[in-house]
């Protein structure tokens, strides 16, 4: 990776993706575990941001070497205290169940109307949103196809995103982005908004846009490059190596920036 400019001396928390970011073709290397332990130990504190379900971000929460996770593209985060495993979520646990009896509907007309699209193996464990897979246990679908579950969403006025993955549509006015600031306010004490220098964000996909475009440190690991095209908002810099390889030269470049100011 190039060195970055600016410097990243000030970065002292990492916002980050999981799918394809930090894992690597479905897995989390050695490589890139190190990476998330290593930081951990240097005080660079990691936050995962994904499109991921709550059931699995109960059990990272609990075991990463991490400060805490935002998941569902942005509906909750969660985070161990001294009290136990804290859930902070968006909407209520009313209106959950409203977007969840909405969504059905939908999972119906793109199942009819999508051949070949599948219903994400991690749905059970989801508090908001309705996963599509396309990518991940069923055949690659087409960018049409992607397209096309993507409007479905839309013309029911829901929120879709597309990760490496999964296309997720959700009811509710949340995003990755909007969760990060409150995390940050919340846990940290600190604004997103006015100590950006502090922040940074690694990720890989479309759904990662809005954070690529608020961070001023922002990295993409190299297979973001195959959505550029279909992106408006790059990340600021690109890793050389995709996926995990990626994630651990990010990890590398702060803490080296760090080690350099002390
Ligand atoms: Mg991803």
């Amino acid at each position: 990776m190039q060195p970055t400019s600016p410097t990243l001396k000030n970065v002292r928390y990492l916002f980050t993706d999981i799918d394809d970011t930090i894992s690597t073709e479905g897995k989390i290397t050695q490589q890139a575990y190190d990476a998330l332990w290593r930081a951990h130990d240097a005080g660079l504190v990691i936050v995962p941001v994904t499109g991921r379900p709550a059931g699995w971000c109960d059990h990272i929460a609990r075991m990463w070497p991490v400060d805490g996770v935002i998941g569902e593209n942005g509906g909750f985060y969660m985070r161990m205290t001294d009290q136990g495993l804290q859930r902070v979520f968006r909407y209520d646990d009313v209106a959950r169940t409203g977007f969840r009896q909405r969504l059905q509907q939908i999972r119906e007309e793109i199942l009819l109307k999508v051949p070949g699209c599948g219903i994400a193996s991690d749905q059970a464990y989801r508090e908001y949103d309705l996963a599509i897979d396309f990518c991940e246990d069923v055949k690659p679908l087409t960018v049409d196809d992607v397209a096309e579950i993507v409007r479905i969403f839309e013309s029911h006025g829901a929120t879709a995103k597309i990760s490496s993955i999964h296309v997720n549509g959700w009811f509710g006015d949340f995003d990755k982005l909007t969760m990060a600031k409150q995390y940050a306010q919340d846990v940290f004490g600190v604004s997103l908004i006015e100590e950006n220098d502090c922040f940074a964000f690694c990720g890989d996909s479309p759904n990662d846009e809005p954070m690529f475009a608020y961070f001023k440190h922002s990295f993409g690991v190299a297979n973001v490059r195959q959505f550029l095209p279909q992106m408006k908002s790059a990340p600021a810099t690109i890793t050389q190596s995709e996926a995990g390889a990626g994630f651990t030269e990010v990890v590398d470049a702060i803490l080296r920036d760090r080690q350099t100011m002390s």
